[in-house]
């Protein structure tokens, strides 16, 4: 009687805000994309702040011609095969979500040249749908572009932030990736000017580079947990960038404990490794919080780790501020 079914479209573009709230979001998707293909540089460009167009090329494996179009389709990824590749996940991708989302909500453009093939192909997308393809000639690698991001959810359009809100989230995501690929060149131009341009590097090099001083490094293993922490102390503003399996991760609570152990006033750059089946990415649609397999085995090795082997671990803590 009153319950209706919403049609595709309608359905794509509401659950498209889930994983897609502003450019940076877009641009975020797009780099871990440019990643996943193992590119080794990648150009973001954008106008008014992501709003009007971002683009964002790459050097990587490219798309096979007869995926070109069908990567926009919902749950179309090449990343997993079943839900069991969860558990051996090593790419920053596997739902599938991504372009499908960004195509329900802009106009999209698509071309791709896959290595093995002499030439690209060009896709262009309107309201989720695939409305042309044509042959390019193109360097090999993926370039995609997005253009009026929200022109057709006025409601969502209306929450986007000021073009330099937008372009600092930008710059500050594209520093996050940089960190955790320091072999990978990057260049960011926002309105056609020259924002950040690294050159393929090291990871330390990368990290001083980026934050320009001298880090400290602990590098540790325990167990199953394997730690690098690049550290600065006592500096105006802290600062913790931490990655798990190379996934840059904002988990409020793990952020504080780690803040607690090193301190407030720390600059840190933290890579924790753990076998992928520790971890659980897919908790969140954004992936930008991860759950432990066994999470107060881990934090204790990871405090133990960061402060020195016997640290006595104070269990009336991780009570209390670990859920
Ligand atoms: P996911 O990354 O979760 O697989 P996406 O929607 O982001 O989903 O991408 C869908 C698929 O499109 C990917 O699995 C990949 O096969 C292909 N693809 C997207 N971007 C690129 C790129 N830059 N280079 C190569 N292939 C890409
Ligand atoms: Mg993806």
């Amino acid at each position: 009687m009153f319950v209706k079914i919403l049609p595709p479209e309608v359905r794509s573009r509401i659950a498209a805000g889930e994983v897609i709230e502003s450019p940076a979001d877009v641009v975020k998707e797009l780099l871990e994309n440019a990643l996943d293909a193992n590119a080794t540089k990648i150009e973001v460009e954008t106008s008014k702040g992501g709003k009007r167009l971002i683009l964002v090329r790459d050097n990587g494996i490219g798309i096979h011609p007869e995926d070109v179009d069908k990567v926009v389709l919902e749950g179309a990824t090449s990343k997993i095969e079943s839900e069991k590749d969860l558990l051996t996940l090593t790419s920053y991708g596997f739902r599938g979500e991504a372009l499908h989302s960004i195509a329900s909500v802009s106009r999209l453009r698509i071309s791709s040249r896959f290595f093995q093939e002499k030439e690209g192909y060009e896709i262009e997308v309107e309201g989720g749908k695939v409305v042309s393809k044509v042959k390019r000639g193109m360097p090999v690698g993926t370039e995609v572009e997005v253009r009026d991001l929200f022109f057709n959810v006025p409601a969502r359009r209306k929450f986007l932030r000021r073009e330099d809100t937008e372009r600092r989230k930008i710059l500050q995501l594209i520093r996050e990736y940089a960190l955790v690929n320091p072999e990978v060149e990057f260049l960011f131009f926002s309105n056609a000017r020259e924002v950040l341009s690294l050159k393929p590097s090291e990871e330390r090099k990368r990290i001083e580079e980026l934050f320009g001083g001298k880090f400290e490094l602990i590098r540790e293993e325990r167990e199953f947990l394997k730690l690098r922490a690049y550290v600065r102390r006592n500096v105006s503003h802290g600062e913790f960038h931490v990655f798990i399996n190379s996934k840059p991760v904002s988990m409020r609570t793990l952020k504080e404990f780690l803040k607690k152990t090193l301190g407030y006033r720390t600059q840190a750059v933290i890579f924790i490794d753990l076998p992928p089946f520790m971890v659980d990415f897919n908790v969140h649609p954004k992936k930008k919080e991860a759950k432990f397999l066994k999470e107060r085995k881990t934090l204790s090795l990871l405090r133990s780790a960061l402060v020195g082997r016997g640290a006595e671990i104070e269990f009336s803590y991780l009570e209390q501020e670990v859920p």
